[in-house]
């Protein structure tokens, strides 16, 4: 049985009962704060494993709290939003949460973004510094450097970058980016990874710098050096 202690921040109670009910027959140990404020006292005083926030909620709304929530420590987040847009989604990311889960939603869908984020938040592994071509990458730091330039990397940057040079020469589809870099779907749609390699070549590829991330039309992409 699980014990880890998971932290809901949610302001409808028939929401957050279910959720809650739903977590403890898991065997999950579980706390409710119906609001923000309330919300980041109780992380506060009490570190949960896991917290799935609202993003909607009176004050101090789920945005601000995932941020706050970040700022103070790397707790997984499993956001709820009733906001299926796209936007809404690259905002709560960049603003540090894992996952979302789009209301309505199933018990088992539930407790498998759960699980899955418990999986993702493996033990801390030593600090490694990773090398490819002229690019380095500090697991420990989470710099990044282009010869001797600095590269500075959003969270998401960084993991999509580590996920290349833990797999150099290797393609790695889209299907694979997404479960190890977002681990929710977007939907067949979504350019969610074009965007976020556009942004890592415009920072890891400057001036006359060579192409090291390629795409694989059709399939994905793959770190190397060009041919
Ligand atoms: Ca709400």
């Amino acid at each position: 049985m699980p014990s880890e202690r998971l932290l809901i921040i949610e302001d409808e109670a028939r929401i957050a009962q279910f959720v809650e009910r739903a977590l403890i027959y898991e065997g999950y140990r579980v706390s409710v704060a119906r609001d923000g404020q309330s919300g980041l006292q109780s992380a506060r005083d009490n570190p949960p494993d896991l917290v799935i926030l609202d993003w909607m909620l009176p004050g101090l709304d789920g945005l601000e709290v995932c941020k706050r929530l970040r700022a103070a420590s790397s707790v997984p987040i499993l956001m709820l939003t009733a906001k299926d847009d796209i936007k809404d989604r690259v905002q709560g990311l960049d603003a540090g949460a894992d996952d979302y889960l789009v209301k309505p939603f199933s018990v088992d869908e539930l407790l498998a973004r759960v699980r899955a984020l418990f999986r993702r938040a493996t033990p801390v592994s030593k600090p490694e510094v990773l090398r490819f071509a002229d690019l380095t990458l500090d697991t420990g730091t989470h710099r990044a450097y282009r010869g001797e330039r600095s590269i500075d990397l959003t969270a998401k940057e960084y993991d999509l970058l580590e996920l290349f040079m833990r797999n150099p020469r290797q393609v790695l589809t889209r299907d694979v980016i997404f479960d190890r870099v977002w681990s929710y779907d977007f939907g067949g749609e979504s350019n969610i990874i074009e965007v976020y390699v556009r942004y890592l070549r415009q920072k890891t590829e400057q001036g006359d710098e060579a192409r090291l991330v390629h795409t694989v039309r059709g399939v994905g992409y793959v770190l190397r050096e060009e041919e």
